[in-house]
């Protein structure tokens, strides 16, 4: 199940960890242990969050013995980028890999002066939703905080000037609650003052609805959005597109949202994709109109971004206006998510890893083939 993925940290944990992976005070511990001073760290981080710079050879305030030392045990990143697909839209997908050389996906998003990325929390997903490509071929394994970190480093320093990464969303590949410890410290690190800066108002957790993460969230003290992927009025339709929903239950996944508004007082948005003929009929958004209509909550309804693996079909347009019309009038507030990215394979849902087995070749499941296919178009090149 989804607790697998924890036993590989263990594992994972014996590999040099970049510096991307370390709190402030973990990092200042290494600076003391080193017999250098405690602001030594600030100025680390400054090279790396601030600066962009990835090797220590440019840090160029810090001592050469230092700076061996830190290339020696504590390289800035563990992950370079692989490539960068751009959409029409202005959507571009970064393949970044990963120091065991799995390939994962990240997304930035433009709208307006809003540049919102889009982060994976694992190589791929255990929880299996029947419409979403990220769960597919499994869970390989968590990403550690310096993996997760890093994607935002990498689009950071890829942004022309003047441009910066103004929201953090968790809605790429993995379930963030199933790498708990790992998500919640990377965000901490996006959030702080010397580590990325970007306000905890700005940074979104999604999760399927994992009722221990939704409660042990609501004691972190933190100010970041709680996006949950609700998906269908009953556990009946639910059962069927979402397998871990036989766990959690919607009536156990209202009662702790309840709870976590109570305790942060923080409004909670509940997404929904619209698949036709399976959760998109009228008599379903009075259902879930009546379900809801006593939360302080959002409603973010994602029309349907096939998924070549799967059979289900968006609804029309029409069809997609009249659900929200039902739950509009029940007096929610409800968002029609706006497709970006699909032009290469980047919207919702759509995101999967790559698994490079020998230096040079992509070996990909066969069903991953189309995607392989896409990025060569793309770049003109074989990989
Ligand atoms: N595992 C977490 C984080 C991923 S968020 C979660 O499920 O919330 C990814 C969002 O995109 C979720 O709301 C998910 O339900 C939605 N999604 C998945 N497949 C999709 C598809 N084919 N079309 C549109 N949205 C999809």
């Amino acid at each position: 199940g989804i607790r697998g993925g924890e036993k590989i940290i263990t594992f994972m944990s014996c590999e040099m960890l970049s510096i991307t992976n370390m709190s402030l005070s973990e990092i200042e511990k290494v600076c003391i242990s080193l017999n250098e001073e405690r602001f030594r760290a600030r100025q680390i981080y400054s090279w790396i969050y601030k600066h962009g710079v990835n090797s220590v050879d440019e840090m160029t305030n810090i001592s050469s013995s230092l700076r061996l030392l830190l290339h020696k045990k504590y390289p800035p990143l563990q992950s370079k980028i692989e490539t960068v697909a751009k959409d029409v839209d202005g959507t571009e997908k970064f393949l970044v890999r990963l120091h065991d050389n799995n390939i994962i996906e990240s997304v930035l998003i433009r709208n307006r002066q809003r540049i919102t990325t889009c982060i994976s929390s694992q190589v791929g997903c255990a929880s299996a939703c029947r419409f979403c490509a990220s769960g597919i071929h499994g869970l390989v394994r968590n990403l550690l905080t310096g993996e997760i970190v890093e994607q935002l480093l990498h689009i950071k320093n890829s942004l022309p000037n003047g441009q910066r990464i103004t929201n953090v969303v968790l809605m790429g590949i993995g379930e963030p609650f199933a790498n708990y410890t790992h998500v919640l410290k990377a965000i901490r690190i996006i959030n702080a003052d010397w580590g990325m800066g970007i306000g905890a108002r700005k940074i979104t957790i999604s999760t399927i609805g994992l009722i221990n993460g939704i409660k042990r969230l609501a004691d972190e003290g933190l100010q970041i959005n709680l996006s949950i992927s609700l998906h269908a009025p009953n556990d009946a339709v639910r059962n069927l597109i979402v397998p871990t929903n036989k766990d959690a239950g919607i009536r156990n996944i209202l009662a702790a949202a309840q709870k976590y508004l109570e305790k942060t007082g923080r409004e909670v948005t509940f997404e929904y994709v619209l698949i036709d003929g399976i959760n998109s009929s009228p008599k379903n958004a009075k259902e879930l109109a009546e379900r809801l209509k006593d939360y302080q909550c959002s409603i973010n309804v994602i029309p349907l971004n096939p998924v070549p693996e799967f059979a289900y079909r968006p609804s029309s347009r029409e069809k997609i206006e009249a659900f929200c019309a039902v739950l509009e009038k029940a007096g929610l507030n409800v968002n029609i998510r706006r497709r970006k990215g699909s032009g290469i394979n980047a919207a919702c849902g759509q995101l999967t890893f790559l698994k490079k087995v020998v230096a040079g070749f992509v070996t990909a499941p066969r069903s991953q083939a189309h995607r392989l296919g896409q990025m060569r178009n793309f770049h003109g090149r074989n990989y």
